[in-house]
């Protein structure tokens, strides 16, 4: 079955064209910038490059069309169309096939992501006028996260002010999230029961899965909370925000602007978001940027105790994204930190540049410990495969 998984963020478009049973890529590209100028079109078929050019994109439907138009020269029929959604809100605990009241309900809870939600819908509607006869499923970023008991998930807020607003947890990452358990299930059987799953990229939160269920998670409302990422602060005294607006005279636009895109990395070490920059910036004796790397992995191993005791324990660990996959520093870092629970990092296999799934616990360690990379992208067009068909 041929689905195309589509994955919107705020100002660029993502795109694969997949078989769901075997795998296979035969189209990918991405469209970026957005509602800006200057944006640029890639296109990739089989694995080599068809398009790179500048491009105007003045909002998601002609990024959309680009991408469908583009893909209408290839000999390839679509059966189904895959729509990551950054927030499902209230309504959704699995992913949904897309009909009025989907669409209708992904309007509803819009204002929670006002610079997704929009967009993705955009795209979804255009989608359905144009391929009437195909069926279109929204995957939620949020949907994984429904499961979480009430105590991880409430905010002790007046409870007028959480129920008239919908403010609760309903964290981010959880289609990542879901991939990690569903891969470490598969390969650990029967020893995998409490999952601590660590997404450490530009963007990083980390997840408690129990069985297959949330148990907490460290993104919020909004994927602001929680750890401190490449350009965001992640959790902060929510007081700050007061005195920034009180003391400071920063408007709401600045603030937000300031906590989600000039902090995290970015603000500590002086000179980049990228984890890649960080790490040399430190090797070369940065002060910043020794202290950017340490507080990242600091934040990672506090945030990580408290999912652990969501479970009550842990068994298995695994790393994903950029970071997760890549930088065996900091996943030493993180798992010496846990010894005292019996986990135990095998050196060589954690510094070992390889690709793929693997373990890098020691024989003996109480806790598995995994680098599984993530792929969203399968999660959804499996989705597309088990709703649509
Ligand atoms: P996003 O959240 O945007 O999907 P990614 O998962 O691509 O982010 O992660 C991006 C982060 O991963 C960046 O901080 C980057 O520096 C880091 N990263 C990528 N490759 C490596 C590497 N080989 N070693 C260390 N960090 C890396």
């Amino acid at each position: 079955m041929n689905v195309l998984v589509v994955n919107a963020g705020s100002s660029s478009l993502k795109y694969q064209l997949m078989d769901a049973g075997t795998r296979e890529i035969f189209a990918k590209g991405n469209c970026e910038r957005i509602g800006l100028d200057r944006g640029i079109f890639g296109h990739a078929v089989q694995g080599e490059a068809k398009v790179e050019e500048e491009a105007l994109f003045p909002d998601h439907r002609s990024a959309i069309r680009t991408v469908l138009d583009h893909l209408s020269e290839l000999d390839i029929a679509i059966d189904g169309i895959g729509h990551r959604i950054v927030q499902g809100g209230w309504h959704f605990s699995d992913s949904a096939l897309v009909d009025d009241e989907v669409l209708r309900k992904i309007l509803e809870v819009a204002p929670l992501a006002p610079l997704h939600n929009y967009g993705e819908a955009a795209i979804i509607e255009y989608c359905r006028e144009r391929f009437p006869s195909l069926p279109n499923v929204a995957v939620f970023d949020t949907s994984f996260h429904m499961s979480m008991p009430a105590v991880a998930s409430t905010y002790p807020l007046p409870r007028e002010v959480c129920e008239k607003y919908h403010i609760r947890k309903y964290g981010a990452h959880g289609t990542s999230h879901r991939y990690e358990w569903m891969r470490a299930k598969a390969l650990l059987g029967d020893s995998c029961h409490r999952l601590l799953s660590c997404h450490l990229g530009n963007g990083s939160s980390l997840c408690a899965i129990e069985d297959g269920q949330c148990r907490d998670t460290t993104m919020g409302l909004t994927p602001l909370d929680g750890l401190m990422m490449g350009t965001r602060s992640g959790s902060i005294d929510p007081a700050t925000v007061c005195y920034l607006q009180r003391e400071g005279g920063y408007t709401y636009d600045e603030v937000d602007d300031m906590l989600n895109r000039q902090s995290g990395l970015l603000a500590v070490s002086g000179i980049s978001s990228d984890a890649r920059d960080i790490r040399n910036g430190a090797k070369a004796g940065d002060e910043r940027c020794l202290l950017a790397f340490d507080m990242f992995a600091y934040k990672a191993m506090t945030h990580a105790a408290a999912m652990i005791a969501s479970m009550a324990g842990v068994d298995t660990i695994t790393f994903t994204a950029g970071i997760g996959e890549n930088d065996w520093s900091i996943r030493q870092a993180f798992c010496q930190t846990f010894e005292w629970l019996g986990v135990r990092v095998d050196r060589e296999r954690n510094r070992a540049e390889v690709g793929g799934e693997r373990v890098i616990s020691a024989a003996g360690s109480a806790v598995t410990v995994m680098v599984i990379p993530t792929d969203e992208e399968y999660m959804i067009a499996k989705d597309v495969e088990r709703l649509a068909f």
